[in-house]
């Protein structure tokens, strides 16, 4: 690790004279001290780095020394190794980059199901997410808005450090906020953000297929410090449907038509996306026809035309006949001519021609 910068760990300026730096640190042992803090290992550290600033600054070949090596300054006076002067650089560039960007909170993901209907029309569904708000009581920043936060007394509340660049560039006391919290907020207790179930709006465009990503920025986590939200990332789930299938922007129902339908022909009613229609079935229908309802499918998105509607026939063998239906079934059969089944005519002649 780089030596901490010793002026900023004992809040004085660079410039600061002996007596300063023994005032700054006597307030600041007191306060730090373990003895004071028991089993707080941050208060610990701290009370080391102060200690460790005092020892270099109060001694003025050691603080000449500090003064030209900064980071790379080590007490016990050996000379910095290659691996540190790596680090030393690293870290600057974290720091650099750290300054410009606040840490966003958490991205959520949430799935929200919808019909094909649904998708047809396009709708907005209202939906309601577990996430992390930021605390209205303090205003995410942690503290009791009842005199719970104190300007810090090492930046005077602006967050920064003095001192080179190449130092963590903000205030080392107040983590770069300007203030101290000496009361936590109760709501969120302290860390400036708490669980909430939020109902929110999500716009479900018409036309959307499963596993699309809808986002919605800004409706993720809050973060626990200041930075901005995370974002929501909606995933569209389409249930499978009884009558409807997908094909893209097309969509497939298949119509079970009795023996007498296909026959005679008949008008029959079919579902649509939206309700139902009337279509013709001419007589003679043969099974696996389509028929096709152009501009009644799904919408495309981005598009004004929407996909097609088909309309596949399907014959159902009657089942479950009494003996009464069989009997009738079977002379009816019997009394046709064959050319009302010419295929199976030509089947029957091509037949005799082979024995
Ligand atoms: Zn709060
Ligand atoms: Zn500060």
């Amino acid at each position: 690790m780089p030596t901490p910068d010793y002026y900023n760990v004992l809040g004085v300026s660079r410039k600061a004279t002996q007596e300063d730096i023994k005032k700054a640190y006597r307030g600041l042992a007191m306060r730090w001290h373990p003895d004071r803090n028991p089993d707080d290992q941050q208060a610990e550290q701290r009370f080391k780095d102060i200690t460790a600033a005092y020892r270099c600054l109060s001694n003025p070949q050691e603080r000449g020394r500090y003064d030209r090596l900064g980071p790379l300054y080590h007490p016990d006076g050996r000379p910095p190794r290659p691996e540190e002067l790596n680090e030393v650089v690293s870290t600057a560039w974290g720091n650099l980059f750290r300054r410009r960007r606040k840490k966003k909170g958490e991205d959520l993901r949430y799935t929200v199901s919808t019909s094909l209907e649904e998708v047809a029309l396009g709708m907005e569904k209202e939906i309601v997410v577990p996430r992390m708000v930021r605390c209205r009581n303090c205003g995410g920043d942690g503290a009791n808005p009842d005199g719970g936060r104190k300007t810090c007394e090492v930046c005077g509340g602006t967050g920064r450090a003095t001192g080179p660049r190449l130092f963590r560039n903000n205030c080392f006391h107040c983590d770069g906020r300007g203030f101290q919290v000496v009361i936590p907020c109760a709501t969120c207790s302290g860390e400036g953000r708490h669980a909430r179930e939020d109902t929110l709006k999500v716009k479900v465009p018409p036309g959307v297929a499963t596993g699309q990503k809808l986002k919605l920025a800004g409706k993720g986590n809050a973060p626990a410090g200041s930075g901005p939200e995370g974002d929501l990332f909606v995933i569209v789930s389409v249930a499978e449907h009884e009558l409807f299938r997908r094909r893209g922007d097309d969509v497939l129902v298949e119509i079970p038509l009795t023996f007498a339908e296909v026959t005679l022909g008949t008008n029959l009613t079919v579902p649509t996306l939206e309700g139902t229609t009337t279509i013709r079935i001419p007589p003679g229908t043969a099974p696996g026809r389509v028929f096709r309802l152009a501009n009644r499918g799904l919408p495309r998105v981005g598009k004004s035309r929407r996909g097609d509607l088909h309309l596949q026939v399907v014959l159902e063998v009657p089942g479950d006949l009494d003996e009464a239906q069989r009997v009738a079934l079977g002379a009816w059969a019997e009394q046709l001519p064959p050319s009302a089944h010419p295929r199976r005519a030509a089947f029957v002649k091509s037949l005799g021609e082979r024995s």
